[in-house]
């Protein structure tokens, strides 16, 4: 059982789950080291960098949003640190022109998206995080003396009195397996939507297109993105950055595909979608084994898995709800149920009393009025207008 005293967390992942996680813990007074397999941030809140030549030789680079399409909130307290992040410029509002015809946007007009690239929110939550990147654990290691991570054969010389794993659960069962056959098993069938995505560089459309985002009711494309037309994004006179996300059941239908053939097939949706050939300068596609959890019914009933005993807990979007608000939300679910479970209302008292303070300080001379989560927890300790 975790004690009161501050303690040494590892965390395993580092999209908003593993990062808001981070985050209240450091708040709390804990340490906390992140591992990923990645060379940074973000998880499914993805920015990709595309090298290419243009027709003239010369090299350009062009940076697409490939993951989430942005942020909304339903909750009261998701609402709360959205609108402490806008406050402090770590998230912009958009509210982007919908094409005629498209189905609605399903959380209201207005999105916020994160800048200058999608994995700067989680950046941000780092702050006093140690990490390590390029590490992909594949294995948990626990001894009287703690807990290690291991990653192809290596096993990192630091110990820690507990493990969070913030991962999809396809890949968060092999690692629980010896440790927590259970949530073992329930993780490996949680069926979580595949989505392949087609993003690349074209010359803007003649006619020209005069809208930002389409979600088409039908056909394999579920949005149509202009990313040149997302708040802070490059643009390019005489170009259109386009990213497309298919839809899951037709993503699933066509996982296995070579990408050359997904994205010849997604092409032509776009053009026939458009109603004009698109004309590529440079495209990719990106396959998405896990990008959404399954619909409602079938993902777990609890918003987070801790085993105080052991010293494990797991949370993400699969055990939250869908989306960037239910892995947020499966995060403070969990650091909530660690800090009960360590009988640390103190910590965490005085870790609210000084995020309170600085909520304050970020309001002061504003006239904002931030409100704290429904949940009781303000989760963001954020200096204003910090980039
Ligand atoms: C195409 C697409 C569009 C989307 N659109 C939206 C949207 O508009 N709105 C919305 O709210 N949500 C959207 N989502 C979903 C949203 O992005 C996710 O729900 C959310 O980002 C999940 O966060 P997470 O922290 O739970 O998981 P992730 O972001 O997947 O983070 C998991 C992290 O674990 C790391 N990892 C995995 N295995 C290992 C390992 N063995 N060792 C170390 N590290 C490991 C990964 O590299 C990753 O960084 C979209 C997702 C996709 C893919």
């Amino acid at each position: 059982m975790l004690s009161s005293t501050p303690r040494k967390f590892a965390v395993v992942g580092a999209g908003i789950a593993g990062t808001a996680c981070s985050h209240a813990l450091i708040l709390a007074g804990h340490s906390v080291h992140l591992f990923d397999k990645s060379r940074g941030p973000g998880g499914r809140l993805a920015t990709r960098r595309l090298e290419w030549v243009d027709r003239n030789g010369q090299a350009c680079t062009t940076r697409l949003d490939h993951g989430a399409v942005g942020i909304t909130a339903r909750s009261a307290a998701f609402q709360s640190f959205i609108d402490q992040a806008v406050h402090a410029g770590w998230l912009v509002e958009w509210v982007p022109v919908q094409a005629a015809g498209s189905l609605p946007l399903e959380d209201g007009d207005r999105i916020c998206v994160p800048e200058p690239d999608m994995p700067a929110l989680c950046r941000r939550l780092l702050d006093g995080v140690t990490t390590t990147w390029s590490f992909a654990v594949d294995s948990l290691y626990k001894s009287p003396a703690g807990w290690q991570v291991e990653a192809a054969g290596e096993r990192h010389s630091a110990q820690f009195d507990a493990v969070v794993l913030a991962l999809p659960p396809a890949q968060a069962s092999p690692l629980l397996s010896a440790h927590r056959k259970d949530w073992a098993g329930h993780a490996s069938v949680i069926p979580m939507q595949p989505c392949w995505t087609l993003m690349g560089i074209a010359a803007a459309p003649e006619p020209a297109v005069r809208w930002d985002l389409a979600r088409p009711p039908a056909g394999p494309l579920a949005w149509v993105l202009r990313n040149d037309a997302r708040p802070g994004r490059e643009r390019v006179p005489g170009r259109a950055h386009w990213v497309t996300h298919a839809r899951a059941a037709w993503s699933r239908q066509h996982l296995e595909q070579p990408a050359a053939w997904v994205q010849q097939q997604l092409q032509d949706a776009l053009a026939e979608y458009l109603g004009q050939p698109v004309d590529w300068h440079h495209s990719v596609v990106h396959r998405w084994r896990y990008a959404l959890p399954p619909a409602q019914g079938l993902a777990p009933s609890e918003p987070c898995w801790w085993d105080a005993d052991q010293g494990l807990g797991v949370c993400g979007d699969f055990l939250g709800g869908t989306g960037v608000e239910g892995a947020w939300l499966s995060a403070q679910s969990l650091s909530a149920a660690i800090f009960r479970s360590a009988s640390d209302a103190a910590a965490y008292a005085s870790a609210r009393a000084q995020d309170e303070s600085v909520r304050q300080q970020a309001c002061s001379g504003t006239g904002l009025e931030q409100p704290a989560g429904d949940n009781g927890v303000n989760t963001l300790a954020v200096h204003a207008g910090s980039r």
